[in-house]
C-alpha cells in the first residue's frame, strides 16, 4: 500500500545518523539558569519572584496573565540572582529569571494522581495550563489553548506528530524508541481532554524501529493507530500531516486544524502532558539534539530550560570548525548570533554547520522564473512572487499572494537555483504588514 503523504515538498539529506544511535542522556545540572519569561507564542509572563528570593525546582517564577500564554517555572532550586535580558533565537532580548543553583534540586511538593485518566476534561486542561506546557515541536503554542476549541468546531481526532521531518533532529525519534508507553499515555490523556475516540501517531517511514516500538506499545489500544508516512519534507507540518493521515484539507487563508476536526500535538509534548497530569510535574526540561559536523560529539540530551547553549555544546565536546550554529533544524531553525543564550521549551535541536555547508544569504541572485519553488511549495503558493515583491518593498502586495499562508518551511529556498533567501523575504513582509 502506498504510504500516506501530501502534494509538493522536497527530499533534503537526512543526516540523522550523526545522533540517532545516542540514547537520551541527562545533561549536567547547570550551576545557573536564565529562565525566559517569554518562550511561547502569546503574551510574556509577569515575574513573580525578585532577586534574593529562594526558589524550589518546579516553582512558578513567571505567571501567565493572558489567555494565550503559559507560566514558566524554576528549572533548578536555589537563589534568584536577577531579572536580566538575554537574546532569544530570533535575536530579540527577553527578560529572564536568573537563578543560581544550590545543587540540591529540591522540588516543590508534587501531587501524584494515579487515576489520571478519570480526571474531568476541565481538570486535565487546568493541570496542563499550570504546568506551562507548550508545543515542543518548535511552534510553542500554549497547549491548554489548543485543547479548548470553540463549540462550533467539534474535534473528533487527536494526532501525535512523530514525523520529525527536519534533517539532523532525532529528539522525538529517541523519545518514541525509549519511552513509547509514556508518550501514548499522553495521547490517551489528550483524547480524554477532548472527548475524542480516535488517536493517530504519524511517523516518517525512515524510522521503522520507532514505528515498531510505538506499534508494540499501542498493541492493546484499539482506538490508536500508528501510521508510517512517506519520507518527505515538510511531512511534520500540521496541515501536511492531517492531509496525509485523514485526507482532510485545512482551508487556506488562516484555516486551523480544528476547522477539520483535528488537534495535533508533538510526541515530546505528549510526554510532558503525561508528566504534568499524572505526576503534577511542570515543564522544566526537554530533549535537545546537539548535532552537526561542527560539533565534536553529537548527542541527545535532556536539558533544563534556561541552561546556556554554550554549556550544552560544551558537554558535547565543544565546537570543532563550526561556521554557524542553528537553534532547531536546518530548514526552519534560526541562526544564533551568540551562544550565551538560554535553551527554551521550544529548543528541539542545536545544529553546528561547517563553512562548506553554509549558504551565505548575501550571495543570492535575481529570480530567473524557473518555477521550481512554485512546484514544491506544499501550500500551493508562489514563493517567487513573495520574494520579488518583498525585495522591492511592496509588502502589502504580498498579501495578494497569500503571504500569511506561508508557514516558513524553507522548501522554496532549498530548491532555488538563485539561492534567494525566500523565507527571510517572507518574514520581512509579514513583519511589515498586518494579517487580513
Ligand atoms: S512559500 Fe512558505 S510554505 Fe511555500 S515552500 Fe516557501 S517557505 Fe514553504
Ligand atoms: S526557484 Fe528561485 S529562481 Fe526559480 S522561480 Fe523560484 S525564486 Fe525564482
Amino acid at each position: 500500500m502506498a504510504l500516506a503523504t501530501f502534494k509538493g515538498g522536497i527530499h533534503p539529506p537526512g543526516r540523522k545518523e550523526l545522533s540517532k544511535a545516542h540514547p537520551i542522556e541527562r545533561a549536567k545540572p547547570p550551576k545557573q539558569v536564565a529562565v525566559p519569561l517569554s518562550q511561547h507564542i502569546g503574551a510574556p509572563c509577569k515575574p513573580v519572584v525578585k532577586p534574593g528570593d529562594t526558589v524550589k525546582l518546579g516553582q512558578v517564577v513567571g505567571e501567565a496573565e493572558a489567555f494565550v500564554s503559559a507560566p514558566v517555572h524554576a528549572s533548578v532550586s536555589g537563589k534568584v540572582r536577577a531579572i536580566a535580558e538575554y537574546p532569544n533565537p530570533m535575536g530579540r532580548l527577553v527578560p529572564c529569571v536568573v537563578i543560581e543553583s544550590d545543587g540540591e534540586d529540591a522540588w516543590v511538593d508534587l501531587v501524584e494522581d494515579a487515576d489520571y485518566l478519570s480526571l474531568s476534561p476541565e481538570r486535565i486542561k487546568e493541570k496542563i495550563r499550570q504546568a506551562g506546557i507548550v508545543g515542543m515541536g518548535g511552534a510553542t503554542f500554549p497547549t491548554a489553548v489548543k485543547l479548548s476549541p470553540p463549540k462550533e468546531k467539534p474535534v473528533d481526532v487527536v494526532m501525535l506528530n512523530g514525523a520529525e521531518c527536519e534533517p539532523y533532529l532525532t529528539a522525538d525519534y529517541r523519545l518514541m524508541m525509549e519511552r513509547p508507553g509514556e508518550v501514548l499515555e499522553g495521547l490517551k490523556i489528550l483524547m480524554r481532554a477532548l472527548g475524542v475516540k480516535k488517536g493517530f501517531v504519524g511517523i516518517e517511514d525512515n524510522k521503522p524501529d520507532a514505528v515498531e516500538a510505538m506499534r508494540e506499545a499501542a498493541a492493546s489500544l484499539a482506538d490508536v493507530e500508528v501510521c508510517p508516512l512517506e519520507v518527505k519534507y515538510p511531512q511534520g507540518a500540521e496541515k501536511m500531516l492531517i492531509k496525509a493521515i485523514t485526507g482532510r484539507e485545512v482551508p487556506n487563508k488562516g484555516g486551523l486544524p480544528m476547522d477539520v476536526g483535528v488537534v495535533v500535538q508533538n510526541v515530546g509534548t505528549a510526554l510532558a502532558i503525561h508528566n504534568a497530569v499524572r505526576y503534577g510535574k511542570p515543564l522544566v526540561e526537554r530533549v535537545v539534539t546537539v548535532t552537526g559536523r561542527g560539533v565534536a560529539e553529537p548527542r541527545n540530551l535532556m536539558v533544563r530550560v534556561g541552561t546556556m547553549v554554550s554549556e550544552v555544546i560544551e558537554q558535547c565536546g565543544g565546537l570543532t570548525e563550526a561556521a554557524k550554529v542553528i537553534s532547531g533544524g536546518p530548514m526552519m531553525g534560526f541562526a544564533l548570533s551568540t551562544l550565551e543564550m538560554p535553551v527554551t521549551k521550544g529548543t528541539s535541536g542545536l545544529l553546528a554547520l561547517t563553512e562548506g555547508e553554509v549558504v551565505h544569504a548575501r550571495d543570492f541572485k535575481p529570480c530567473i522564473r524557473c518555477g521550481r519553488c512554485v512546484d514544491i511549495c506544499p501550500m500551493g503558493l508562489m514563493p517567487s512572487m513573495l520574494s520579488v515583491l518583498s525585495e522591492a518593498g511592496q509588502y502589502e502586495e504580498c498579501k495578494d499572494y497569500n503571504l500569511f499562508d506561508c508557514f516558513e518551511c524553507g522548501s522554496c529556498a532549498y530548491v532555488c537555483p538563485s539561492k534567494r533567501p525566500i523565507v527571510q523575504f517572507v518574514r520581512l513582509a509579514k513583519s511589515m504588514t498586518k494579517p487580513g
